[in-house]
């Protein structure tokens, strides 16, 4: 039977432009500023053609199948790498949680928001990833602007790699740095940037294990060469790469095979192969101890929930005790990534669960992603200012909850959405025929 599907996209949305069907930021107290009128623009062309799809409102978990708008999709944008949430054993870590140390932290860290799961949990990151310590923070977007506010200076060289996440830029604009960036996961042009001359104390590097719109991999091993040959310091975000790469999930130095503390400074967040909320910072006990004292969002902002906590510290022990779920991520993305192959989308240098669709062109993407959820399936678009102009995408995530059925029906979705864009039997992405 054939099934259809409700609209997508926020209703509150969509009914202001309704209501306002021409709508103009100019003049207002708040909105005359020129992003408010680009975002503006933005929505009103998309919600006129009918391809605003962000912001689809959950009506229950999210997982493998989503309900929206009272229709059942197939999820194909979700962080939740290894299918965590709904695990029961996390539900009831959380509700224990909640019934011993209640619903708020009631305070900061530094004062009286720490519990004894807050160092529970810190002493398990830091042993997963093999760090002398680490500290949990409300989110990973915290745990950068920490880490970077706190531990580097005005003064430093800092050194960039040009797709790094909003955080890592947000960080650097509180410090007051103007970064030097290196060409996306290129290493020469690595190299050159920590060549050139220069007057600073001290050089910093910063990378991520698992780029988060591109899904392809730092090279952590050349890195690191690069990092001792030039006396460099290396922070490296881990957000989606722990739980994901390596043998036993333990992130980016298990999968190139180097020391945990060949890196100085890891970041991370909590919410992705974690299927909980909170990021965290993994390094030396002595730099732990000091950022404590001295990082803001540690001091000023109230202390993860009992219940993110519990949940994050169960799910540690689950991928510990259960890496057969790591294994079908992987055979999930493995056949996801030969369909499209098949089809002949481009999916840049994806090797890992984040796989994009670039189209380029956003209106692209946006059609594509509507063209999806007719057909019942949740795959984002991602356009600029999240990744550069015309790089627009589907940034679609596996999981190891998605079943082969899942991939395979949305593959046949996307081949289906591709042919009636294009109006042809051939990928606009690399004109490689379909048949
Ligand atoms: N770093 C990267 C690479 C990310 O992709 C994200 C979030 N998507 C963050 C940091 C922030 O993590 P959180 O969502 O826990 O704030």
């Amino acid at each position: 039977m054939k099934q259809s599907f409700p609209s997508s996209g926020n209703r509150a949305v969509s009914s202001f432009f309704t209501d306002h069907p021409v709508y103009t930021t100019e003049n207002d107290s708040l909105l005359n500023h020129k992003n408010a009128a680009r975002w503006f623009a933005l929505l009103q062309d998309a919600i006129s053609k009918d391809v605003y799809t962000f912001e689809n409102i959950l009506q229950g978990k999210s997982g493998p199948c989503v309900q929206v708008n009272g229709g059942a999709f197939t999820m194909m944008s979700s962080y939740d790498y290894l299918g965590l949430i709904g695990h029961p054993a996390l539900e009831d870590a959380a509700i224990y949680a909640i019934r011993k140390y209640g619903t708020g932290s009631g305070g900061v860290r530094l004062l009286t928001g720490t519990n004894q799961l807050h160092e529970i949990l810190e002493q398990k990151i830091s042993s997963f990833i093999g760090t002398e310590a680490a500290i949990v923070y409300n989110s990973g977007y915290m745990a950068n602007i920490a880490a970077i506010t706190a531990l580097f200076k005005k003064t430093d060289r800092i050194i960039v790699d040009e797709f790094v996440h909003h955080s890592i830029w947000d960080g650097l604009r509180i410090l007051g740095v103007v970064p030097q960036t290196f060409r996306h996961n290129y290493m020469l042009s690595l190299e050159t940037a920590l060549a050139t001359v220069h007057l600073a104390d001290r050089t910093v590097i910063i990378t991520e294990g698992i780029f988060s719109m591109d899904g392809d991999i730092c090279p952590l091993d050349r890195i690191v060469e690069m990092k001792k040959q030039y006396k460099a310091v290396l922070m490296v975000d881990e957000a989606h790469s722990m739980g994901v790469l390596g043998r036993g999930g333990r992130g980016i130095h298990e999968h190139c095979r180097i020391a945990a503390g060949e890196v100085d400074v890891y970041t991370g967040s909590l919410s992705k192969a974690i299927p909980s909320n909170g990021g965290f910072i993994a390094t030396r006990r002595d730099v732990a101890l000091y950022l404590k004292h001295g990082s803001g969002p540690y001091i000023f902002s109230s202390a993860l929930t009992p219940a993110n906590t519990a949940c994050a510290l169960k799910a540690f022990s689950l991928i510990e005790t259960a890496p057969e779920r790591l294994q079908k991520l992987w055979e999930n993305t493995l056949l996801l990534t030969i369909l499209l192959k098949e089809i002949g989308v481009n999916t840049g240098q994806s090797a890992s669960p984040v796989i994009p669709i670039i189209t380029g062109d956003s209106n692209k993407a946006l059609q594509l992603s509507k063209l999806l959820f007719n057909q019942g399936y949740i795959a984002n678009a991602v356009v600029y200012p999240a990744v550069p102009p015309n790089r627009a995408r589907l940034r679609i995530c596996c999981t190891a909850s998605q079943s082969a059925e899942q991939i395979k029906g949305f593959a046949k979705a996307l081949k289906k959405s591709f042919m009636k864009i294009e109006g042809t039997t051939s990928c606009p992405s690399t004109q490689k025929s379909f048949v």
